[in-house]
Formats: structure tokens, sequence, C-alpha cells
């Protein structure tokens, strides 16, 4: 449970000028307040105190997966060997940096069957922008002028966003019991179509088992097929998006591989692409030259560079760390993420919750809250009031398929006893009278908040006016 301080900005804590006659009388004339070390610190610690972290708790923020990432991997990228290289340095010093790369990439390309892959793009989002970036790319080089970018109503947000940005327009097509409606793909494909995006297992947490099918449909068409792979979680070492048919995949590895990324980064989006695309690739390379590594900008086809340098390079490393760490148990995280979904889901629904499209689920779920709309309750107060429980919510009004959508994805590393007393609290509040939820959160230092007046109007930087 988080701690609750009455804490005062360090300016409102500071203005006792003269109190502390070690002060030196230079600092004095910067408006900077006059603390000691102690009051600082103390100050930051509080804050901290009331922060929630993926090591407070639980945190089964569905899509998003926050997981437990091993310290391990903090301390790895810590080691002085990496802290201190830069990335202007001659290729001939950072040799070890550029075999870290390259067999991260040979590492992502086994993991998801693709041929090749760039390790560029800071985020998710990037590396979808990057992937339509390319399609664009391979339809100009052959010559074909398709416009449009398939989407489904289940999409995460970015998917046709990005699309719009690298010039799409973007064709929403509806689901059908929770997955992609045939019928409507087949009609929604044309000689207009240049990819199709799809996440799978989808947002829902449900697996497209006609996913082989949608390929043939969408190859048939002569468009490619684009995997949004944000999240691996469900499928690790038991299928591929290259074994499902997929051309282009991103992965973002601040989710599945290893980095917190609290507060929106940092983040790396990678793209993988099959054999037919790899030349649209953005540029530098990581290539093999004699005994060593060096990069390589002569690709006249490719998109270009898609960020400054080589990538955000720990992250990175978290990831291939990780990857090394796991080794062939790869595939075991898959199966607890199941398992631990699939429990936690059958155990709400125990207690009377709705799962809309009710079957087995990969490594998330979505429940529908429409029913406590009659006692006034909304799935927003039900996240707030789990805070009040020592619970971060879970995912909220996404996908937008879903009715007062409740997105749970509780990960591969929290135990059986952590998803009980996450029923638990599910099951009081359902039973609560309404005022208390509506109320929601009591117990947090900071109230209910005006969250579209927070995202609208942003204010993170303090001045003294
Ligand atoms: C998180 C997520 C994204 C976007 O990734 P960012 O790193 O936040 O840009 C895209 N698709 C899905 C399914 C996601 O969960």
């Amino acid at each position: 449970m988080m701690a609750s301080h009455r804490e005062p900005l360090l300016n409102e804590l500071g203005k006792r000028d003269g109190e502390h006659p070690e002060t030196d009388v230079e600092r004095k004339k910067l408006p900077l307040p006059d603390l000691t070390e102690r009051e600082v610190m103390k100050h930051f610690i509080h804050l901290s105190q009331m922060n929630y972290g993926i090591d407070c708790g639980f945190y089964p923020l569905g899509s998003c997966t926050m997981k437990y990432n091993m310290k391990l991997l903090e301390r790895v990228v810590k080691n002085e060997r990496v802290v201190q290289v830069h990335p202007l340095q001659d290729e001939s010093t950072v040799q070890g940096c550029l075999h870290i790369l390259h067999h991260l990439e040979q590492m992502l390309c086994e993991i998801t069957g693709m041929d090749a892959f760039s390790l560029q793009p800071c985020a998710g989002a990037h590396g979808e922008f990057t992937g339509m970036l390319m399609t664009r790319a391979y339809f100009e080089q052959r010559g074909e002028h398709r416009t449009e970018v398939i989407v489904p109503d289940s999409a995460h947000g970015t998917n046709p966003a990005s699309a719009k940005m690298a010039g799409f327009d973007v064709v929403e097509i509806p689901s059908k019991d929770g997955m992609v409606d045939m019928d409507a793909l087949e009609h929604a494909l044309s000689e207009q179509t240049a990819a199709f995006m799809l996440t799978n297992p989808n947002t829902l947490g449900i697996f497209e088992k006609d996913i082989q099918l949608i390929a043939r449909k969408v190859r048939e068409a002569g468009a490619l097929l684009y995997y949004d792979g944000a999240n691996l979680n469900a499928i690790m070492g038991k299928t591929s998006p290259g074994v499902m048919g997929f051309d282009i995949v991103h992965v973002n590895l601040h989710k599945t591989f290893g980095t917190p990324h609290g507060g929106g980064g940092p983040g790396a989006g990678p793209v993988g692409v099959r054999e037919h695309l790899e030349e649209f690739l953005p540029v530098p390379r990581v290539v093999r030259q004699g005994e060593g590594y060096a990069l390589d900008y002569e690709r006249p086809r490719s998109i270009g560079k898609m960020s400054m340098f080589y990538g955000n390079f720990a992250v990175l490393l978290r990831a291939y760390a990780y990857i090394l760490r796991k080794g062939n148990s790869l595939q075991e995280v898959s199966e607890r993420a199941v398992v631990n979904a699939n429990y936690l889901m059958e155990r709400l629904r125990s207690v009377g919750y709705d799962v809309p499209f009710y079957r087995r689920r990969m490594h998330e779920f979505v429940l529908s809250l429409a029913s406590l709309k009659k006692k006034g309750v909304r799935a927003l107060d039900v996240a707030k009031r789990l805070l009040d429980y020592g619970f971060h919510p879970p995912t909220i009004y996404f996908p937008l398929i879903v009715e007062e959508a409740f997105m749970v994805e509780p990960t591969e590393d929290e135990s059986r006893e952590t998803l009980d007393s996450f029923v638990n609290a599910m099951d009081t509040i359902v039973h609560e009278d309404e005022n208390i939820v509506r109320g929601a959160p009591h117990r947090m230092p900071v109230k209910r908040v005006n969250e579209g007046q927070a995202v609208r109007n942003a204010i993170l930087t303090w001045k003294d006016l």
C-alpha cells in the first residue's frame, strides 16, 4: 500500500533564509531553496512512497504489459563498458555493441519468424510507422498505386494513426464474435489495399484461429500483412507471425522483453520483415565484415534513417539480456501468461463479472462492466476504487468494441495468491455501496482528478512566478 504524506514543494520547504549557517554565501545568490541534503532526500523519498510502481504490487494493465523485469537487466545496462560508449565513436572501438545489436536482430528473427530486423524505432508506434513507410516504398518500387490500409475495429489506436501518417487512407472493418469478420475483410480488400494490420492474439486476448486463411486472402489481393507484436507474451516459442503468414512485424521490447516503461518511455519498437522487404529497412544496417561488424549505409532502396544513431541502446541491451537469461524457457513465459489470464478470467466470472465473447483467452481478457451502470457505477469508478485496495487498475475503455471495457493482463510472473487477492477486491467492490465506489479513491494522497483536463492541459514544470 502506498504512503500518504503532506509534502510541500521544495521551494515551500526551503524559504527559511539564514537558518543554515553552513550554506555558503555564493549559493544564496541563486534562486535555490535553502535546504540540507537530508531534507531534500526525505522529500524525494516521500514522493516515491506515494507513487505506485511495478515493484509495489499487482499491475494488470491490459495490452501495456507492465510486468516484473529482472533486476539483473538493470545491472547489465549500468555496466561501465556500456555507459561510457559514445555513439560517435569509431566502429572499430564498439565491436562489442555491434555484436549485441547483430545478435539481438538474429534472435528476434528466430522468435518472430522473420528474415531481417531493424532495431532503430524507439516505440511501438514508431515501429508501425516504419513498417508503413516500408509498405509504401515496396509498392512504389513495384509501380503499384495502393492507397488503403485496413484495420479491424479492435485495433490499438496507433495502428490507424501510423497508417494515416504514412499517407494511407484507413479502412476500418467490424469484428464478428470478437474476431476478424471474414466477409467484411473480403469486402474491404481490393487493388487499392496496401496492407492489413492485425494483432494476434487480438486486443480482446482472442487468437484469430483463421489467421492462415486471412493471410491467404490478403496475399491473393496483392497486399501485405502487418503484425502488431507490441505484446508477444502469449506466443513466444509457441508460434510466430512468420508461421502465421505475416510480412512485417513490430515488437515492443519495453513490453515483452524487460524494460519497465511507466509514463510513456523509454521504449524500443524493432521492425522485422520477410525477405522481399529487407532492402527497404532503415539504414544503417549492422553487417558482418571479416571477423567483426560494420554499419552499412549503402542501401539505395532503404526508407532512410528512423532515429538518431542506432535506436534506444539501453532498452535493446535489456532485451538482449532478458532473452539470453530466459533461453529455451522463453516459451514458459507464454505458458504462464496464458494460464494466469485464464485463471483470473474464470475467477472473476465466478464472482459475477461479465466476459463478452466468452472463450479461452491468451495473455489477456476484457470484462464489460456495463451491468454496473444500473447502479450508476462505471468502469472508471471501479478502477479508482481498486487503488484503495492497493492495486493498480487495469486498462479501461479499450478496446472500443466492448462497452465499459475493463482490460486485464495479469502477466506471467504473478502468484496465485496475488491473483486471488485481486479477485477478492473485485468481489468486494461489486457489492459495495455505489456512492463509495463513485467517490473513490478515498485512501490515496491524490483523490479523483480531472483526467481530461490533465491530458489536454498538462503542466509539467514548476515556475517561480
Ligand atoms: C502498446 C501498444 C502499441 C503502441 O506501442 P507504444 O510503444 O506505446 O507506441 C501498439 N499496439 C498495441 C497492441 C499495444 O499494446
